[in-house]
């Protein structure tokens, strides 16, 4: 339902407002969103000041044991409705994240179309999550007559905090499963993209959630860390670089913490991966899963390990496929490369790649930047201890490895300090399994590269890619903890 006069609320004005406690508010400072592809201005934000920040911190302490309290049917409602205003809204929601973060337009639908699948998801477990457990006490002689009644409550508000790769998705991850739970949520999107986090405001702000239970807030970088030790916010979703998550952990080490960060994601292609069209499957995923969004994915593939009886037939494929990629304007539906998020970051790349170079590795396509669009990059022989053989590249870059084995295979995807995801492309099960087993990451996606990834399942990382899972069950199960009650005389 959409309470009578807030269907209105949007945010397109200038500056386009933030969301404090449900309601649209305006601040003293402002921030420019400017299109990484050709500079254009695409809004300008208003920025909360700390009596702002302040008033919705309070707004949310004061309105978690009300909102644990609403009926699950209530929260669902809700979820549902963004779910169909997103859907409605679809192709407007998909140009705005293009327009703000350069992703190619029909990236930035699919985009769209997981956050629907996320308040879908978060919908369907608002309603059968926390049905509570009885247990019966009477298996030891002193709990005769005892029955513990499990059931899950909130810790207390949330602070999500959201990159920019994923500027709607990865908002959706944090509110989503805290809306499901009944817990309030102070959401923060990143600097560079705070139009989508905004926008998926003006769509809360259409339902009936309880004031106080949500919002928006670009707070400045320099601000965070006041509103990172704040004791009315308990838990903390954190997705973005890894210096920053672990920097949050040090500093608030008694808060729940869930770090979903940086990784430098492996698609190991075995010996038996070894049909014409095998090597033809494995060739375009690694080319399109290495650039898409110009590699700006925390489970982009970045290094590609091959056994060496398939690397000589798979190696030419993948450049052929890298060099088809049509890299140009995001707002084009053709394009599959479209600019970094600035060209400050291009030029990142750009250096690590001469790095690279000049220490002797061999480029086989690419190495060339314009403005902030680099160029899809395929390298071979890169050394490990350059910025592309350890580092998160976080742009259209990947380097080649040849092994002799599939032990050599597992060892040189776990040399690296993060862990993510890896793709494996084998035909073998006891492979698979045992890939399972060796493989020190949060996932291990068979049969493709390692950037698939499904809502509903848990996803994180081993090591230094960050400690919790989101996925919606999952992060429902962080933001809240088991309260039993022991009845007695039963
Ligand atoms: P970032 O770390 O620069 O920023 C992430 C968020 O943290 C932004 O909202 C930023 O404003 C905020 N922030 C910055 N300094 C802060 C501080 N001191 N205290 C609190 N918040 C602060 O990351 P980014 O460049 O926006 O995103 C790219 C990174 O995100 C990459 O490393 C990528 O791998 C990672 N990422 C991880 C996942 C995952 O699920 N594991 C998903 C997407 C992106």
């Amino acid at each position: 339902t959409i309470p009578e006069g807030r269907s209105a609320v949007t945010t397109a004005t200038s500056p386009h407002a933030f969301w404090l406690a449900g309601r649209p508010a305006t601040g003293d400072d402002t921030l420019d969103v400017t299109s990484p592809w050709d500079g254009r201005h695409v809004g300008t934000v208003s920025v909360p000041s700390d009596a702002q920040v302040e008033e919705a911190v309070a707004a949310a302490a004061a309105v978690a044991e009300e909102f644990s309290a609403t009926p699950a049917h209530v929260r669902a409602a809700a979820l549902d409705h963004v779910v169909t205003r997103l859907v409605e809204r679809s192709e407007e929601i998909a140009a705005l994240i293009s327009a703000e973060n350069g992703k190619p337009m029909k990236w930035a639908r699919g985009e769209v179309g997981r956050c629907v699948s996320v308040f879908r998801w978060a919908a369907e477990e608002a309603r059968r999550f926390n049905g509570g457990e009885a247990q019966r006490l009477d298996s030891d002689a002193g709990g005769v007559g005892r029955l513990a009644y499990t059931r899950r409550f909130p810790y207390g508000p949330v602070l999500g905090i959201a990159p920019f790769n994923f500027p709607l998705n990865l908002c959706a991850h944090k509110v989503a499963p805290a809306l499901a739970v009944g817990t309030p949520i102070i959401l923060k999107p990143a600097p560079a993209t705070p139009l989508s986090g905004l926008l998926l405001g003006e769509l809360l702000a259409e339902t009936d959630l309880p004031e106080g239970s949500w919002s928006v807030l670009p707070v400045p970088n320099d601000r965070m860390p006041d509103l990172v030790q704040d004791e009315r916010l308990p838990i903390i979703s954190f997705t973005g670089s890894a210096p920053v998550g672990w920097s949050i952990l040090d500093s608030a080490p008694r808060k729940r913490v869930t770090l979903e960060l940086g990784g430098n994601g492996a698609a190991i292609v075995l010996a038996d991966f070894a049909d014409e069209a095998d090597i033809d499957w494995a060739a375009q995923r690694i080319a399109t899963f290495s650039n898409y969004q110009a590699g700006q994915s925390c489970i982009s593939v970045q290094r590609v390990i091959a056994h060496q009886s398939v690397y000589d037939r798979l190696l030419p494929k993948v450049v052929t496929a890298v060099e088809a990629l049509q890299t140009g304007d995001p707002s084009d539906p053709a394009t599959d490369v479209g600019p970094l998020v600035s060209e400050e970051a291009a030029k990142r790349v750009e250096s690590w790649v001469e790095e690279a170079v000049s220490r002797g590795a061999k480029l086989l396509t690419g190495g060339k930047r314009e403005g902030a669009t680099y160029a899809p990059t395929v390298l071979e022989d890169v050394p490990a201890d350059t910025n592309i053989g350890c580092e998160e590249v976080f742009g259209p870059v990947m380097s080649f490895t040849r092994v002799d084995s599939e032990e050599a295979a597992f060892a040189a995807a776990n040399d690296s300090k993060y862990g993510l995801q890896a793709g494996l492309f084998t035909h073998d099960i006891q492979a698979a399994f045992r890939a399972h087993r060796a493989l020190e990451m949060g996932g291990v996606v068979v049969g493709d590269v390692p950037s698939y990834r499904a809502d509903q399942m848990p996803y994180g990382g081993a090591k230094q890619s960050g400690v919790g899972r989101e996925g919606v069950r999952f992060a429902m199960e962080d933001y809240t903890y088991e309260r039993v009650m022991v009845l007695t005389g039963l």
